[in-house]
This record gives structure tokens, sequence and C-alpha cells, in this order.
């Protein structure tokens, strides 16, 4: 790290559950001034899409961030009452959430300002400026917003998965309107797929409505849903093809524009596939409605745009990683029959960030894999991706604030100080190289989201955490040396013990149990392994002055329980088996103990640190000489409510009220 990372202020504030970070894009001013070009033109395509999550996210959280806006931009700036602050604060969270439920829980988010103040605060906007509908009374506007931030029965959760509910009549999100979870799931399982085995992803672009009785999808796209956002996107992509580093780049961005102007998905298929082959481009993006882990039934994608160039570095580093996959395939404990017979395709690099919109930010992933298609993968392969420098911006945020010291015995915390670094992004490489790459579905079998429904997710981030936790420790690691020693693997298997068992529950209220998929397959994953390995204590609990942690007896005998769990999850998924599927995510990955939660957050409050992170984005702006643009530059903005409100102000493309 150089001596400027030293001085970088990482983390800017924190409110809430909520940490403020930033990152950097070191490297950037070195990218030609064509590639420059390309990425400016991709950060304006980027950003052209922020609205759309917030729509998705919830029918009304453009209209409620457009008043609350209003209110923050009319309080006197002298303003320093505890209620002003804590709506300011409130506000906050809203943006981190892109809307009114919390990003991670999707629970509804608590306004801890009184009614009083909002009321006041609202009054004081001019009628002008309020997005009244035709006829609608200034205080009838403020009495739905009053009840949509207050009444904690409408709308309470984003995304329901509890068993035995309805799932879209509970779930706030905005992918379908009037439609019960049976005639969603009857509609696409009636679709006709034109080649079966290359099944379309029906309903990734879509909200699914009934109107008169009938079912019809209103489709993402230029002159359809979301249009307005969707045509600015496309203006700017038309201008960064002019830049593309070489011909396959430029076909992939065509592609691209050709699917956002007729929503038409097997252009998207098309796309991805091109976009999978381009592997030696400096520049690289994903602009579109990617993952559909919004939807509590899968089918429709939240809108996403990452901006990136490669980590020449580190990719060479880790290239490894895919050179070896026919051989850990090979080498994997999982039944012959669910193997992949050709692994070839996937390709892994690590990634600078330079900017990320809806559904990406202001919460980051750290790993990417894509496309989301499973016959896409298995016959043209998949990209996977390392967000280096955020993840790096997640570390030296936290190095020094006590957490590892709370959680880990002294000899834990040493292992994990000099290798955890490593450990963490090697197991980020397997997981999404080797984890979501490998395995294969029998013949005839559905898709897991077909088959496993809404444990699909879950089992799917087991698996990949498995392989990686099986091959971290495997002796071919040090071998080739990806990993120094074998303290590497020993690192992961402390870090992913203590966080399954223990650590991750900092994120979850107490009472609660978990909900969310990588959540609920780290504890039953950890949780599993504890169980099985219990007669021969190959983990154990032991408490320390009335603090518990979890000591790793037996590393060898735990590699061999994650291989076998490993087998049966890939079995699981290989054969469809939702029966199986249900039983160990129920028993292991969703239950909480409320004893050890207690202790747990209190444990962490003790320390003050908010257990969720997310960014500003770098700021990029051109230089001009003489009329003409000379350079674009990247500049680091500390002032998250400023981003917001500026991203606000200026890349506002859809109507409040998008019904
Ligand atoms: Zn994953």
């Amino acid at each position: 790290m150089t001596t400027e990372n030293e001085t970088f202020i990482w983390q800017t504030e924190q409110f809430a559950d909520i940490r403020i970070l930033r990152y950097r894009v070191d490297g950037f001013e070195n990218l030609s001034l064509s590639q420059k070009y390309m990425v400016w033109h991709l950060f304006q395509a980027a950003l052209a899409g922020r609205d759309i999550i917030y729509d998705q996210n919830y029918k009304y959280n453009l209209l409620i961030r457009n008043v609350l806006e209003l209110i923050l931009e009319t309080q006197p700036k002298e303003e320093t009452s505890a209620d002003f602050q804590n709506f300011e604060s409130y506000v906050k969270q809203f943006w981190f959430s892109n809307g009114l439920h919390h990003h991670y829980s999707t629970d509804k988010l608590v306004p801890n300002f009184s009614k009083a103040f909002f009321y006041e605060a609202f009054q004081q906007i001019h009628e002008d400026h309020l997005p009244l509908k035709p006829g609608q009374k200034k205080s009838e506007l403020l009495e739905f917003i009053a009840e949509q931030l207050f009444n904690p029965e409408i709308a309470p959760k984003r995304v329901q998965q509890e068993d035995g509910r309805d799932l879209i009549k509970d779930s706030a999100c905005n992918f379908y309107e009037n439609v019960l979870q049976q005639e969603a799931e009857a509609f696409y399982a009636s679709k006709i797929n034109p080649d079966p085995e290359r099944p379309v992803s029906w309903g990734l672009n879509s909200k699914l409505v009934k109107q008169n009785q009938q079912l019809k999808e209103l489709i993402y796209k230029s002159d359809g849903r979301y249009g307005k956002a969707i045509r600015k996107i496309v203006i700017q992509l038309e201008k960064a093809r002019q830049y593309a580093e070489n011909e396959l780049q430029r076909e992939i961005i065509c592609k691209l524009i050709d699917f956002y102007e007729t929503g038409d998905l097997a252009l998207f298929d098309a796309y991805s596939i091109l976009w999978v082959k381009d592997i030696n481009s400096t520049i690289d993006f994903v602009n579109g409605f990617i993952e559909v882990y919004g939807d509590p039934l899968g089918y429709h994608g939240a809108w996403q745009s990452v901006v990136s160039m490669r980590d020449e570095e580190a990719s060479k580093r880790f290239s490894q990683i895919s050179s070896l996959a026919s051989w850990f395939e090979e080498n994997s404990p999982i039944d012959p029959d669910h193997k992949r017979a050709d692994v070839a395709g996937v390709s892994y690099k690590v990634i600078k960030v330079i900017v990320e919109a809806g559904d990406n930010a202001p919460s980051s992933p750290i790993g990417v894999n894509l496309p989301n298609a499973d016959w896409i993968r298995s016959e043209h392969g998949s990209k996977s991706v390392s967000l280096g420098n955020i993840e790096d911006a997640y570390e030296m945020s936290s190095k020094t604030n006590g957490s590892l010291e709370a959680f880990f015995l002294p000899d834990q915390q040493e292992r994990i100080k000099k290798h955890g670094s490593i450990a963490s992004k090697l197991h980020t490489g397997l997981h999404e190289v080797i984890g979501h790459g490998s395995g294969k579905l029998m013949p005839g079998v559905a898709t897991p989201k077909e088959t496993l429904k809404s444990y699909s997710n879950t089992i799917e981030e087991a698996r990949a955490d498995l392989v990686a936790l099986y091959y971290i420790t495997d002796p071919k690691m040090v071998e080739t040396g990806l990993c120094e020693s074998e303290e590497v693997g020993k690192a992961e298997y402390d870090g992913f013990m203590v966080n399954g068992l223990m650590r991750q529950l900092v994120r979850v209220e107490l009472g609660k149990s978990l909900e969310e998929s990588h959540m609920r397959n780290r504890q039953l994953i950890a949780s599993w392994v504890f169980e099985k390995g219990k007669s021969e204590n190959v983990v154990e609990k032991i408490s320390i002055n009335d603090t518990s942690f979890i000591r790793i007896n037996d590393y060898q005998k735990l590699r061999q329980l994650f291989g076998e769990l490993l087998k049966e999850i890939q079995r699981i998924k290989s054969e469809g088996d939702y029966v199986a599927a249900r039983y160990l995510v129920e028993s292991y990955g969703v239950k909480v103990d409320f004893v050890l939660h207690t202790e747990i957050l209190n444990r962490w409050n003790q320390l003050g640190i908010a257990p969720f992170a997310g960014f500003i984005q770098p700021k990029l702006s051109v230089e001009k000489k003489d009329g003409r643009i000379v350079d674009v530059l990247v500049s680091y903005p500390d002032d998250f409510k400023e981003q917001m409100l500026y991203y606000s102000r200026n890349y506002s493309f859809l109507p409040v009220l998008n019904e």
C-alpha cells in the first residue's frame, strides 16, 4: 500500500447501523484518453439508471424520496434539533437502502424523529415544489407520506421469504401488481421456450400485472416501462461505443443497446454470451437487470451497474485459480454424475471499480459472477470478478476497530492478521470461479429456481462457499504458490466458523431469524459441520469470562465435513431435491439461538461499530482546453449527503409516480 493510502480517509461517517466509506481507483490516470472517454460515458449511463432501483424496490419510493429531499433542502442551515438530526439520519438510511426498506433485512426503516417535526417541516415546503397529483391537496399528500413513513402496517417488508405465506402479497417490492404467488408461478411455468435446452430468463426485465383479469408483463425498455431512464442510458452507451477498445466490446455495447430498445430477452442472452467472451478489455462494465434477490420468487432482475478497469497485477496473481478449474472439478468430493465434463471458460479477474449504481450502490458486493443463466454458464462459461479496491477499502477501514479482538482467540487473531487478507481474497476467487462455475444439473432436471424455489439462492451460495472451503486447505494451494502456507486455509476456517456461528448475527435484530440467503448459507454450513463433528470434538464452543468463542480442534476433519456437505448440496441442486433443500435450510440456516444472539449483540454494541458499510462513489470530471475535452479526472468526494442530493438533482429521469 502506498503512503497515499495511509493518509486517505477511508471512512467519512457513521449513522444508524451504517458506515460510509470511500474507495480509490489508483491507476485511472494511466488509462488512454480513449479509454477515459468510454469510462466517462459508461459512468453517465450508470447514474442514469439510479431511479429505476428505487421504483423497483417499492412503488412509492421515488415520491417519498422527493418529499424527504424537499424537506431536507427547505430546513434552515442552522437547524440542529435532535428531531432534525434524526430526520437527516433517516434520509441517509433511505438513500443507503435505495428506498423505504432496510437494504439487508428488507424490513421497513423505522423513523426516530417525531411526527410533529415531520408535519411542521412538510408545511414549510411551498406548494409549487410538491409532487402533487392533479387535484390533490397538500394536506392529502402529507397524510399519505406520513402513513408511508410512520404506519408499521403499511409495506412492512420488501422481500418476504417466510415459508407458508403468499410471498408476493406480503412483499412490498414493485415487481407485481394485483397478482398472487400461485398466479405468477403458473404464468411463468406456462411460458414456452423456443429451445427447451436454452430457456429464456422470463420475467427478468418486466413487472407482472393483472389488468381486467388478464396477466400481462410491462417490459422495461426504451419505449416501455422505465423508458425515460433507459433512453438516457442508451444515449450514453451509444457514445461509449465509439471509444470501444476492440470490435468485440463494440458488439457487446451494440447488443445491449438493442436489448434496451426492444426488451427482447433473447438479445440479452446474446449480449451475455458476447460479454463472457470479452476477457481482454481493460475497461469492463455491467449495466442491466441482473440479480433476482429482490423478487421473492426470483424472476425479476434489479437494475444495476458497475464500471471498472482491470487490476492487472492482482489478476495475474490469481489467474492460477481459473487455470486449475478442471483439476478442481476432477478432484471434487461430489458424485461423479454431478460433475461437469468441461469446465473451461471460467475466467477470473480482479477489477478496480470506478463507479457503481442501482442495486450495487451504496452497498456493494465484493465479488460478481455472471451471467446468471445456467445454460449460458455451461455452454459458454462465466466471468468471475473480484472487486479488489472495494475489498481494500473494507479492510483498510476496519483494521483497527477492535472487532478482531472481540470475536477471536489470540492465536486465531494472529493468524488472521497475517493471512486473513489473502485468505479472504482466495475464498472469494474460489467461491466465484470454481464454486458457482462447477457442477451440473442431471438431464431433465429443471433450473434450481423452479425446483428449489425460494431455497435456490441459499443452496447455490452454500455450494459455492463449500467449494471454496474444501479447496482452500488442499495441498495443491501451497504447491502452486496460491497460499504461502497451510496457515492461510486455517485462517479462513477460523474466520468462516466464527462468522457463521456467531459474528454475522450482529446484522440481525434480536428475536429475528435469518432471512438473507448468504447469511442463511453461512450458518447452514457452520452449524451443520459443528453438529456432525460434535462426537469427535472437531469444533467446540468455549466460554472465557462468560464470553463465547469458537475453537477448531481438527482442521483436516473439518475439511472432510465440508466435503461431505458439498456432496449433498450438489446432489440437491443436480437432482432438484426441494424437500432436502428445505430441510437443510430450515433446520440449520434459519433459527437463531436467543441467548447466544443476546451475548453477541452486547459484545458488538460495546465496540460501537456499525455492522453495515457502503460507499461514496468517486466523481469523474472532464478537463477542457479551448472547448475540447483533454482529460477525464477522478476525485473522491467526502460528503455522502451531498452526493445523494447531487445525483437526485442531476440524474432523476423517472416521474415520481410511476404507476
Ligand atoms: Zn456467490
